[in-house]
């Protein structure tokens, strides 16, 4: 028997506190679903004070968790691209990006990762270079090469998102010069567009460095709709112009033109 316990998450900065400490509290696995968080254990565990409290337990079945999840996954298509989980398709071809996520994050289904390949899909990126910060399995990352950018950095802190987004951009037959590591591990490049679908808060501490970063269009995600305005103002307070706002699921993309007074003053990017 697995047992969950479900939490109603009332803001983003609850969200936060609350997933740290259930992860602090041994769970085995987190669902973030936009107003609750459910937390998976062995066995129940004492909540009740801190910024986990206030939830409720439920049991459920065992189950292959796993290969009920990998077996329900359909390929899911935006704008140009189709993402395929690698075990539905025969091979890579030019409209698909073929994902094996392993234990990184990025399938094409969960809304952010839908809103940055549609933000993508919306640019001309023929010949250009891009930046994606928080590549998790590097799907941003190959569909912005599929897409045409000719030369793609991606950077995570998880050293098993490195591999898994390298093996995911050999599978599809695509160049990704992936680095661990954060923003500071690209300091000398400025990309014509970078995309960071990570957590807002890291955004809005990254937002100096990220808008260094790009020359052109910059793309963020992993935002709750009810952050959004934040970004949107750290953004502007940093000579940016927030273009457009995408929500699904309660979820935001915004993407803005990097406007900034050094732009271009950095060589572009070795080929
Ligand atoms: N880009 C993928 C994965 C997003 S999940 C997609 O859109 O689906 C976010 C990823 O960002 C995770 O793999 C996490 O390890 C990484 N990450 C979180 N904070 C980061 C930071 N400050 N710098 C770089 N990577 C970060």
């Amino acid at each position: 028997m697995t047992l969950r316990y479900v939490l109603p998450v009332a803001d983003d900065l609850h969200r936060e506190t609350a997933v740290a400490a259930l992860w602090g509290a041994g769970a085995d696995g987190l669902w973030e679903r936009p107003h609750e968080v459910v937390a998976y254990f062995d066995a129940a565990v004492d909540l009740t004070a801190g910024p986990a409290g206030g939830g409720r337990w439920e049991e459920e079945p065992d189950r292959d968790w796993l290969a009920e999840w990998k077996a329900g996954l359909e390929p899911v298509t935006v704008g140009r691209l189709t993402v395929a989980p690698s075990w539905t398709v025969s091979g890579p071809d030019a409209a698909t990006v073929v994902i094996d996520p392993g234990m990184a994050f990025g399938t094409g289904h969960h809304a952010t990762t839908r809103r940055c390949l549609a933000a993508l899909d919306r640019l001309d990126l023929t010949g250009r270079s891009l930046l994606d910060v928080g590549t998790g399995s590097g799907v941003l990352a190959v569909a912005a090469a599929r897409l045409g950018a000719v030369r793609v950095v991606a950077v995570d802190v998880d050293p098993e998102a490195v591999r898994v987004a390298r093996e995911n951009a050999s599978r599809n037959g695509v160049e990704v010069d992936v680095r661990h590591g954060s923003v500071e591990a690209v300091p000398a490049e400025r990309c014509d567009v970078t995309v960071a679908n990570i957590a807002t808060a890291a955004i809005v501490s990254l937002a100096d460095a990220l808008l260094a970063a790009c020359g052109e269009t910059l793309i963020v995600s992993g935002i709750a709709a009810e952050r959004a305005d934040q970004v949107t103002t750290v953004l502007g307070d940093r000579g940016a112009r927030v273009t457009r706002v995408d929500e699904e699921d309660g979820w935001v993309a915004i993407t803005a033109d990097a406007v900034s007074g050094d732009a271009g003053s950095q060589p572009p990017l070795p080929t």
